[in-house]
């Protein structure tokens, strides 16, 4: 990145009391100029919790939505404002609702990938961290789970609740070559396989550990390994290798997400100074979208 860019965003971040935030599957570059860098249940405590006038958030669409949900009273811009999650695009409000007329008396839980409508009808959101943790505290012995299929599937396995799981998945995990994994465990048979429960079942099988992103970087560090195959988004290998300089780090598969590329230093600049693309939450949605994400947050 030109030092150009690098001096002006901080110049501004500090003239506008901004706060950068990033997400573990940025890429590098985007990570490098973050304050924070997380996954989504660490970043929405960080949003709840940082007062900053201005939140430049570097992701994709509803992470800046959850941000904006827990700082109401912060400016929260997208950086890149065309950023979405296919995941999210995959269940509405709507067929929530559908769903809670066929199984009544079934709470909802809301993994956080999803559309503020979806979630203003949730008992409460949860992330991939503490989706186990979320069911198992819903007031309810038959849970409906939604929208990814995968990681409703891993929750299943793991709990006494009975759960409905809406059949929706992420374009980029659901994606991944068994092969693939097959391949790397091959070359690096002393590998411990570190996979993410938004990949096939399959995956998981095959996998030592099945764990969100930020429960990766717990156990690389209390980890006496030496070497990892990661299954997930690919920008999480640049984050381990940043935070792991003595420890080797190697994909899974091709596992990638578009919209996570969009970003660019550029943006962020532009972000910063325009305060362009600020995020709105529908006035009738924020408050029940608001306590589901809220209750997110105090689980697990
Ligand atoms: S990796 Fe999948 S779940 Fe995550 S933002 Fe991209 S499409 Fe959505």
């Amino acid at each position: 990145m030109p030092n150009r860019i690098k001096q002006e965003i901080d110049r501004l971040k500090s003239e506008r009391g901004a706060v950068i935030l990033a997400h573990s599957y940025q890429p590098g570059n985007i990570q490098d100029i973050a304050d924070f860098v997380g996954d989504s249940l660490e970043l929405s405590r960080i949003a709840a919790s940082e007062s900053a006038e201005l939140v430049v958030f570097c992701g994709v669409k509803f992470m800046a939505e959850t941000a904006k949900l827990l700082s109401p009273d912060s400016t929260v811009v997208l950086a890149a404002p065309d950023a979405d999650c296919s995941l999210a695009a995959c269940m509405s409000g709507d067929d929530l609702r559908q769903m809670k007329n066929r199984f009544p008396g079934a709470e909802a839980v809301i993994y956080v990938n999803s559309t503020i409508d979806l979630k203003s009808e949730a008992w409460s959101c949860c992330t991939s961290a503490n989706s186990i943790e979320v069911v198992e505290a819903a007031p309810s012995d038959e849970v409906i789970f939604g929208p990814d299929r995968n990681l409703g599937t891993w929750v299943a396995e793991n709990t006494n609740k009975k759960l409905h799981i809406w059949p929706g998945g992420c374009h980029a995990h659901s994606g991944a070559d068994i092969r693939d994994l097959r391949e790397k465990k091959a070359e690096w048979p002393d590998a411990r396989v570190l996979v993410h429960p938004e990949s096939p079942s399959v995956f998981l099988w095959e996998a030592d550990q099945v764990l969100g992103t930020g429960g990766m970087i717990k156990y690389v560090k209390n980890s006496t390994a030496d070497r990892f195959i990661i299954g997930t988004e690919e920008g999480m290998i640049y984050r381990l290798k940043t935070l792991f300089p003595d420890k080797e780090f190697k994909a899974a598969g091709n596992i990638v997400c578009p919209d996570m590329g969009y970003t660019t230093p550029e943006l962020v600049l532009k972000a910063l100074e325009s305060r362009g693309n600020g995020i709105e939450i529908p006035a009738e949605l924020a408050d029940r979208a608001a306590a589901a994400v809220r209750r997110m947050t105090q689980t697990g």
